[in-house]
């Protein structure tokens, strides 16, 4: 095979190799059927049979609870900051978002486009570096819903915590973070997770719903928006985006074979605890976010000078150490380590980081 190198990417990020290999294999002739999955019908017994079986890997490798739908949409995460509103804020209603960084702000952006907003809690006040506790939360009590981030992709702040919300449903952007760790499910209204940081592919979209949210939809909601009408048609109201949810299945797959979602978090856990391990210890790396709210999956890190971010870069490149370029909002560099970014990928990095200290510090 030819050479792989370490992908940092935040997304689209890196894919298991093994997925990647049995995509390959069975690309020209699914399982002897003498075509690829690409060219089969959605409707046909093949391809239902890959797209329950991704669905059932992902219940068993997150417990989901079966009061809870599970759909394979597209349009991304983006789409369902709209998609949220047009489902679950009644006209006239009212719901609560946190805002922890800028995808929290573009949920609360496109959902004031639909109702009344509360931002009833923000990190602003910490400049976006520490998540705000929920005692200082004011939250309101008839909340259509609460919506938070539970993981900020650009600035690398994670919740440890599930917020409490009583009666009120939680509704959690978990793009960045699902399937990284154990989660209780039953805890939340609401979860979607754009695919492409550790699912699949992009585009697609996967929204885990307690089914009585469903049938809450605006009359004018658009047909392909409405989560009754996907639930109620197994995903399948269009075509789905056949290839990326058998991607997907194959990724389900490959984290049921590594141990699931506990092993996953003992390996996420070494691979953080090594990156800010070393960064705290360095002097000449630094990240600034409150210890407990830093982010298992996406460090940003800056060095002491702009000046060597070039350097570093070429360095860094040049040893097959990708995509490191912190995002342009916030400058120095971002290692995103998701379940497919391995142990031996952080210790490269932290090598190379350690070489060039020796060098440049
Ligand atoms: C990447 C990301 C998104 C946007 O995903 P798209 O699929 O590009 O719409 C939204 N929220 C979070 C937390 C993300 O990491």
């Amino acid at each position: 095979m030819s050479k792989r190198a370490h992908n940092f990417c935040a997304g689209p990020a890196a894919l298991p190799d093994a997925v990647l290999q049995r995509a390959q294999a069975e690309l020209l002739d699914w399982q002897g059927k003498g075509l690829s999955v690409m060219e089969m019908s959605h409707r046909s017994d093949d391809y239902v049979a890959i797209a329950e079986k991704a669905e059932q890997d992902l219940r068993d490798l997150l417990a989901i609870p079966s009061h809870y739908k599970v759909l394979f949409l597209q349009g991304g995460a983006s789409q369902q900051f709209a998609e949220i509103p047009l489902n679950l804020l009644p006209e006239g209603g009212s719901a609560d978002y946190v805002d922890t960084g800028i995808w929290s702000k573009k949920s609360i952006e496109e959902a004031r486009r639909y109702g009344d907003v509360q931002v009833v809690a923000s990190a602003k006040d910490s400049d976006y570096l520490a998540i705000p506790a929920q005692q200082e939360w004011r939250t309101t009590r008839d909340a259509a819903y609460l919506h938070y981030a539970s993981n900020e992709t650009i600035g690398g702040l994670q919740f440890d915590w599930i917020p409490q919300t009583g009666d009120v449903p939680l509704v959690v952007d978990m793009s960045s973070d699902i399937l990284s760790r154990p989660l209780d499910v039953s805890r939340f209204g609401l979860i979607y997770a754009g695919a492409q940081k550790n699912i699949g592919p992009s585009g697609l979209v996967v929204v885990i719903v307690r089914e009585d949210l469903l049938g809450r939809a605006r009359s004018h909601c658009p047909t392909m928006l409405n989560y009754k009408i996907a639930a109620d048609n197994g995903s399948m109201y269009n075509t789905p985006a056949t290839f990326s949810w058998y991607l997907a299945g194959l990724v389900f797959e490959w984290l049921k074979e590594q141990g699931g979602v506990a092993a996953m978090e003992r390996r996420n856990r070494a691979k953080k605890d090594l990156l800010y391990g070393y960064i705290d210890g360095s002097g000449f790396y630094a990240n600034p976010i409150a210890v407990p709210d830093r982010s298992w999956m996406n460090v940003p890190f800056r060095l002491p000078d702009k000046r060597l971010d070039t350097p570093f870069l070429a360095g860094a490149d040049a040893r097959g150490l990708l995509n490191l370029k912190g995002h342009r909002s916030v400058g120095g560099m971002r290692a995103s380590i998701y379940n497919a970014t391995g142990l031996d990928a952080v210790e490269a990095l932290v090598a190379y980081m350690a070489e060039f200290e020796k060098e440049r510090g």
